[in-house]
């Protein structure tokens, strides 16, 4: 048994470091602090060049053999933004909540975890997989991680991310697996002139209209048990010229698509470019598929995390595969991987605020999923 960590007192420090992703240095100098006397064995590394890095990662390991449960998760935060209450980075206890960026999203989650480290003992491994690139691309994120852990033969049997994924209250909310995401850009080619001699023109906008008609009479499909339909938007739309006397020479389509397991991301990008190029003969598309829909398969993962839940709230979570992605989509890869955090209402928002009860309540369910993995 080591001295207790108050999760509250730890996640105002983290939240004290401003750490815009990607995120590096004192931050993970606070978390590094922290772990080293709970007994972990603790490795920094920093990664990449700009304009995705350096990116600093950070896994931290105790115990060994078999299992081996690891907590997943980001120091990094999105920018905070205009118009808050107090500043962003000096964290503000008031009215029972803690405020400040990263609140939720998700250093007092992380905070939560390793208070909850400190008070037990395990057999089996216990690490953490902490990176400071969730928000931005990821490239030298989490996946970097996944290389440096793979180099040493470390691969653990089942991983909690502490994303924030409860909603109207802590707990009614495990994420088993999200839909996979898309983001493409539609070229619609035209030729420029002027729109008093439209006959040396050609409109490209009266074509783009045909197929952003073509694409929203699209059936994806109809979801299944686990999930809801694929989903395609229309995000923006853009001409290359602006001027009221000009035919554009070209029309920029953007849209993404939110897609289940029924869908793969390059099969999508297919099917939008045929779709576009019957509708706009020449209409030319660019993709990037930020990841894969995936699916945790049921299991003892499932069952721990909810009794730990129960236990503490009275309540089962709801398992969901709604909202956004998270970097399970490349832990996945390793084994199965449940998303459980702090209420989500404030991420990413001005004013982000967890509250303290929730962030003390989660250290206990955090703890019990420990002991449900890994033996009390
Ligand atoms: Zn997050």
């Amino acid at each position: 048994m080591t001295a207790a960590i108050d999760p509250v007192d730890l996640a105002a420090r983290l939240i004290a470091c401003p750490s815009v992703t990607p995120a590096r240095g004192d931050v993970f100098d606070v978390l590094e602090d922290a772990l080293r006397p709970l007994g972990f064995a603790v490795h920094r590394f920093v990664t990449g060049e700009a304009p995705d890095g350096p990116v600093e990662n950070l896994f931290a390991s105790r115990g060994s053999g078999a299992p081996h449960f690891a907590f997943a998760g980001h120091l990094d935060v999105v920018p905070p933004g205009e118009g808050w209450a107090s500043d962003p980075f000096v964290p503000d206890l008031r009215g029972g909540l803690l405020h400040g960026r990263g609140a939720v999203d998700m250093k007092s989650d992380i905070a939560a975890f390793v208070a909850a480290c400190a008070g037990i003992e395990h057999g089996g491994t216990l690490s953490l997989i902490i990176t400071g690139d969730e928000e931005g691309p990821a490239t030298y994120g989490t996946p970097a991680l996944m290389e440096w852990m793979a180099a040493r033969g470390i691969r653990p049997d089942f991983v909690l991310i502490g994303e924030p994924t409860s909603e109207d209250r802590l707990g009614d909310i495990v994420k088993i697996g999200r839909r996979g995401s898309v983001n493409m850009w539609i070229t619609v080619p035209g030729v420029q002139g002027h729109v008093a001699y439209p006959h040396r023109a050609d409109n490209p906008v009266p074509k783009a209209a045909k197929v952003i008609d073509a694409l929203e009479a699209l059936h994806l499909d109809d979801g299944n048990e686990s999930f809801q339909p694929s989903n395609l938007e229309i995000t923006a739309l853009e001409s290359t010229s602006k001027a009221t006397n000009v035919i554009p020479g070209a029309v920029i389509v953007q849209l993404n698509i939110r897609f289940n397991n029924l869908q793969r991301g390059a099969d999508l990008v297919e099917l939008v470019r045929r779709t576009a190029a019957e509708a706009a003969p020449g209409a030319t598309v660019e993709a990037k598929i930020s990841g894969e829909a995936f699916l945790t398969p049921p299991g003892p993962i499932y069952e721990i995390v909810s009794a730990a839940i129960a236990a503490e709230t009275g309540h089962k979570p709801r398992l969901s595969t709604h909202g956004g992605t998270s970097d399970g989509r490349f832990l996945i890869a390793l084994c199965p991987v449940v998303d459980f955090g702090l209420p989500n209402a404030t991420m990413h928002k001005l004013d982000e605020a967890a509250a303290v009860e929730d962030v003390r309540a989660l250290q206990r369910i955090y703890a019990r999923v420990i002991e449900g993995a890994l033996g009390g």
